[in-house]
């Protein structure tokens, strides 16, 4: 049984596994359903009064795999409800989506998820709602951009890319004792969740691309959205017309990922700050922006608000590579490979060049003139990872 007093890492094994959704095994059943039966008119009528509230409905309102998952993520999270999405970027545009209407204002960070930004610039601006990109380390001040019309505040922390920590706690407080009724909610995907606790500060929605550590192996996609008490109905009633839903097989692949993301997060963390220190020492190097490391902008931040690190950061060369050297560099590692998306068990690098990072962080005042390395460090052994990193180096002398 899961109590409030057990640590999260208790809590992760235990939660989403009463009866009702296990029937007996040690996992959620698989159950996987459009139509769900009722026996009698009488059953048809409760289930259709408890709709929201995991009764056995009708697919789309989820079936006994799905509220294994939601009562996982809010054990993890902290949560009154956890909405799931089909991938991370459907979590933020449909939590958007539920809080603004036409006319509206919303404040987003300027070093967000990059299709989070295009989704405010293209979609939002479309409907009608418009958007100010904040620079991530604005603090209290965030207040001032708050106008009549200002429904939702968007937060990262760390920034994808540039890794930038905001101060999450005191631009909560800021926006909160200028209005207190704004809907505020974060991308809190690097964290799992688990090493920042968004919602005890006071933060409404924490959304995650659950695609990363909650699956953890790089085979599935799906976007979570945990919710306060005050938030809840709405996401949950307006995701629900805008058709979001994930299928049972994917959710419980999520609940299986969730039974170890403690115990992987604490190795990715571990790992890549043992390589981030190894990387600061390089010659090629020259600054690491990992939150844990204090050449990491908002790292006094992160340290106060953070129980600790995952796997993913970035460092800047001291020079631009060119084309030839960048192919030099990224064509040869070993274990290290190129793709997109992390979070996975695997190490995964690439390479953004300062240009391109100032086209989409306009907003931002922070500016790199090397090429900047972005690598998911994942569960190999550390030593073996730095190995393959320092071949790299010599590639590119
Ligand atoms: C990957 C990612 C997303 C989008 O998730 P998908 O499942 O790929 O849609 C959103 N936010 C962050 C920070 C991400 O890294």
């Amino acid at each position: 049984m899961v109590t409030q007093s057990q640590q999260k890492n208790t809590q992760l094994i235990h939660s989403g596994r009463k009866n009702r959704v296990t029937q007996g095994s040690v996992n959620p059943v698989i159950q996987r359903a459009s139509s769900l039966v009722f026996e009698t008119v009488a059953d048809k009528k409760i289930a259709t009064r408890q709709r929201a509230k995991q009764a056995l409905f009708y697919g789309r309102r989820g079936t006994l795999t799905h509220f294994a998952l939601q009562d996982l993520m809010c054990e993890l999270e902290g949560g009154a409800g956890c909405y799931l999405y089909p991938c991370g970027a459907a979590a933020i545009s449909n939590s958007l989506l539920s809080f603004v209407q036409q006319g509206d204002h919303i404040l987003v960070t300027g070093a967000a998820y990059e299709p989070t930004q295009e989704f405010c610039q293209v979609i939002l601006k479309k409907l009608g709602v418009e958007t100010t990109f904040f620079d991530p380390m604005i603090g209290a001040d965030i207040s001032d951009l708050i106008q009549e019309n200002t429904k939702v505040v968007f937060l990262e922390a760390p920034s994808s890319l540039t890794m930038e920590v905001g101060d999450i706690p005191t631009m909560v407080k800021s926006v909160r004792a200028k209005k207190p009724e704004m809907i505020i909610m974060i991308d809190n995907t690097w964290s799992g969740g688990l090493l920042f606790p968004a919602l005890q500060h006071d933060v409404d929605i924490s959304i995650q691309a659950g695609t990363k550590y909650l699956v953890g192996h790089s085979d599935a996609m799906i976007g979570t959205a945990v919710a306060n008490e005050r938030t809840w109905d709405q996401l949950r009633e307006q995701s629900y017309l805008m058709g979001q839903m994930v299928d049972a097989d994917t959710a419980y692949m999520t609940a299986r990922g969730i039974r170890t993301l403690a115990l992987r997060l604490k190795q990715h963390g571990e790992s890549s700050i043992k390589i981030a220190e190894w990387l600061a020492q390089q010659p090629e190097v020259k600054a690491v922006y990992h939150p844990a490391l204090p050449s990491c902008p908002g790292h006094e931040f992160f340290k106060r608000d953070f129980s600790g690190a995952s796997g993913l950061f970035s460092f800047e060369l001291t020079q631009r590579l060119d084309e030839q050297q960048v192919a030099a560099f990224l064509d040869h590692f070993k274990l290290f490979t190129m793709a997109y998306s992390w979070g996975g068990y695997e190490s995964l690098i690439l390479i953004n060049q300062p240009e391109e990072i100032a086209r989409i962080r306009p907003n931002i005042q922070r500016k790199l003139t090397g090429s900047l390395v972005r690598i998911h460090v994942g569960l190999e052994d550390p030593e073996d990872l730095i190995a393959d990193l320092a071949a790299g180096f010599a590639r590119i002398r």
